[in-house]
């Protein structure tokens, strides 16, 4: 489409960006893309206000050293994370098999048992009550979009919110394990954030951290080109993200992926000597690289391919709705020419029911809308859920066809 590009004559290439994470002078551009909006995650009340949502740039470059990529053209002024911010991926019941498995994990891992927590960006606090309840423990969650007066919200006497990020001012709160998960890639200096959770926590001797955050691998290797959002400023391969936490002072315990290799998670204490765990950067670094630059080359197919189809249905006349009105539903619609003919996105979480997607305008409706409008095409935007979302619409009698974007 128009507003997007890939050239390297404009002013983010003559410029140098040094890499946030291991200081590397210079990073290399590799894909432009212009005017998506800066929130994907945040909803609209009105159509009006979604077709005016706010829009930037993204230019993405990668480190030769460490492997780490960034939008270099990001502006964190645009950012702003309102209680409106939904991103709870809770609703569905295998995101929720998933949470209930690594809740598990890390309290075997951690001995979390009468233990306190602490949860950075805990959303609205749904992972971090699984964690107190199983263990008994003492939760306090931060995140400066948590909403107290939210229906359904699981209140305990254990869990305490606070609507704030977690700096320096909260030091003197104790705690066993730092649970941070989703939110390092939204950091564009990812040192400076590590650094300052480190000092919170200096003077409390066996604390651990949790980290997760989307796999840059999986990203740019299985082409999750809807992934590619203003909000995520990081993209982290092992590599990168290894180097990131061993150059703030952590010892690494364990990294491994998880979600069917969607996410990346890491596990470590805290240090002042820590051991470089890092063997074979060069070669995982150059591992991202080619799937970087194979990304963008792909990127322009994929995105033609889509924008093909959608011509092809539009002339058969055919329904279209888009299944998931996250950041993945946001971003195709937002860069498939053609995506503003398509009306309706549909979503299992009720709270984003009878809302607009920035930047294009869908209107965001339950399943149950279905029944109504029968559609031929859905195209789902996560392929996780096929199975769920099959048995979903397994009545309807027009039998729609079920595409994966
Ligand atoms: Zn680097």
């Amino acid at each position: 489409m128009s507003t997007q590009r890939m050239e390297s004559a404009n002013s983010m290439a003559t410029k140098r960006h040094p890499c946030p994470v291991c200081g590397h002078k210079e990073m290399s551009l590799f894909l432009e893309l212009q005017k998506l909006p800066v929130h994907c995650n945040l909803l609209w009340p009105s159509q009006e206000k979604a077709l005016d949502a706010p829009t930037g740039d993204i230019c993405l470059s990668l480190c030769p050293t460490c492997g780490m990529i960034s939008n270099v053209a990001f502006d964190p002024t645009l950012m702003e994370y309102a209680e409106t911010y939904e991103t709870s991926l809770h609703f569905s019941p295998h995101f929720q098999d998933y949470a209930e498995w690594l809740a598990k994990r890390l309290q075997e891992r951690f001995n979390l048992n009468d233990k306190s927590i602490i949860e950075i960006g805990c959303g609205k606090g749904e992972f971090l009550s699984i964690l107190c309840r199983e263990g008994r423990n003492r939760g306090i969650g931060f995140d400066p979009s948590y909403d107290g007066n939210r229906e359904g919200q699981e209140i305990t006497s254990h869990i305490t919110y606070i609507q704030d990020y977690y700096t320096e001012k909260y030091a003197t709160k104790e705690v066993d394990l730092i649970c941070c998960r989703q939110v390092l890639e939204h950091v564009d200096t990812p040192k400076n954030f590590l650094s300052n959770i480190r000092r919170t926590i200096n003077d409390q001797g066996n604390t651990a951290v949790f980290f997760e955050v989307p796999n840059a691998l999986y990203t740019f290797r299985d082409m999750g080109i809807w992934d590619i959002i203003y909000e995520h400023c990081s993209y982290f391969a092992a590599c990168s993200l290894a180097r990131a936490f061993t150059e703030t002072n952590y010892q690494i315990l364990d990294q491994y992926e998880s979600f069917g290799g969607q996410f990346l998670c890491l596990e470590a204490t805290l240090t002042d000597k820590p051991a470089s765990s890092i063997t074979d950067q060069l070669e995982q670094t150059k591992k991202v690289a080619d799937l970087a630059f194979n990304f963008a080359k792909k990127y322009r197919e994929k995105v033609g391919y889509w924008e093909q189809k959608l011509v092809e249905w539009a002339e058969q006349r055919k329904r279209i709705v888009i299944w998931g009105a996250g950041s993945k539903g946001v971003t195709f619609l937002n860069t498939v020419k053609g995506g503003e003919h398509i009306e309706y996105v549909v979503d299992v979480n009720p709270h984003k029911h009878g809302m607009f997607v920035s930047g294009r305008g869908q209107h965001i409706v339950p399943p149950k809308f279905l029944d109504d409008y029968q559609p031929h095409i859905i195209i789902v935007m996560n392929p996780n859920y096929l199975d769920e979302i099959g048995a979903m619409v397994r009545h309807l009698k027009d039998r729609p066809e079920i595409v994966s974007a």
